[in-house]
């Protein structure tokens, strides 16, 4: 709550679309365009094989295949990443299936993201900034911290104050942006090396980046007031990794669903719904207890779905954009 009077909008979830351009491995295949970004709102499908297409989807923020990362960002994410420095807890995430451009959307949003943080650290000189950075790959609901090889699976702890917390999860003081330039580094050669031995983790895996921001400042000569918020980078796992089978037909045990992944969605979709929401299924998987504090209440959530523009992945396209209804 903001001292000076009732401010108490409810933020709904900033949920926006971006489009890949067609990759060179669609093209080779020959695959065909099946969507287009009519305007900044409006998708439209346009089957090429199909004379009943022509449906609008229509969102917040639609991004083209033409569009940079950094407007993106800008759009689709700055306000809430710069709320952890208003002390408003905030959570970044990318969405969408495998190959449709999570990871190179993150790395853009997180650079964008750790360049704006240090332009407001330099234009607020009265106020004394600490940042801490932690990173952690959820795995098969087993947690593992992406700056220390040896440490292996890491339990989660109900602090009383501070909610789920994750034991042993190294916490590193950052100097200036260059510093932390180089940790995100050393995340992304830990996440790879996973990779080699089990090549589809990245489909199966969510990576969380998250910055702690705390902040002191003299309100008047005397009393010293303090902010203190994180700010959460999320890679999540495919979203075809969300999807319970609708045809009816039954799932073996060690099915391709990831827990963590459906239990987001669901917290999401209860989010969105205010105040008829009812209990949010926060406990029952990793990402979510650990997400906690940082999704819902007061905390700020900006959502960007990824998809690519290919007929052949109409199926999955049109999931993630009825996730992304459903997140409004
Ligand atoms: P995901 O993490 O969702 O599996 P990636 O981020 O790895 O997907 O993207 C798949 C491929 O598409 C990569 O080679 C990536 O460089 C490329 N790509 C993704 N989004 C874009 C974009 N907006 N513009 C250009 N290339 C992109
Ligand atoms: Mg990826």
């Amino acid at each position: 709550s903001t001292p000076g009077g009732p401010k108490v909008r409810e933020e709904k979830i900033l949920v926006t679309i971006r489009m890949r351009p067609l990759s060179r491995r669609e093209q080779a295949m020959y695959d065909l365009i099946a969507w287009e970004c009519a305007d900044d709102n409006t998708i439209i499908y346009n089957n090429p094989n199909n004379d009943r297409s022509g449906a609008l989807y229509v969102y917040d923020r639609v991004f083209d295949q033409s569009c940079s990362t950094q407007r993106v960002y800008e759009e689709g994410a700055k306000d809430v990443a710069l709320s952890a420095l208003k002390g408003i807890n905030s959570t970044i995430f990318a969405y969408g299936q495998t190959s449709s451009g999570k990871t190179y959307t993150m790395r853009g949003i997180t650079q964008n993201a750790i360049n704006d943080i240090y332009e407001h650290i330099k234009e607020n000189s009265e106020r004394e900034f600490v940042i801490k950075f932690s990173a952690l790959e959820i795995y098969n609901e087993t947690v593992v911290d992406l700056l220390s090889q040896e440490s292996g699976s890491l339990r989660l702890l109900d602090d009383p104050e501070k909610g789920t917390i994750v034991e042993k999860l190294s916490e590193v003081l950052i100097q200036d942006s260059l510093h932390l330039q180089q940790l995100i580094r050393v995340c992304e050669a830990q996440r790879q090396v996973g990779e080699t031995s089990l090549n589809d983790k990245s489909s199966r895996s969510h990576q969380i980046i998250r910055l702690t921001v705390e902040s002191s400042f003299k309100e008047n000569s005397e009393c010293v007031k303090s902010l203190f918020a994180s700010l959460n980078l999320v890679d999540l796992a495919g979203s075809e990794r969300a999807q319970t089978n609708a045809g009816g037909v039954r799932l073996k045990e060690g099915s391709h669903i990831n827990r963590s992944l459906l239990t987001l969605t669901n917290v999401i979709r209860k989010l969105s719904l205010g105040k008829r929401s009812g209990h949010i299924p926060y406990r029952d998987s990793k990402l979510t207890r650990i997400l906690q504090h940082s999704l819902g209440g007061n905390a700020r959530t900006a959502i960007i779905c990824t998809m690519s523009p290919a007929l052949s992945h109409v199926e999955q396209s049109k999931n993630t954009l009825s996730f992304a209804n459903s997140a409004k």
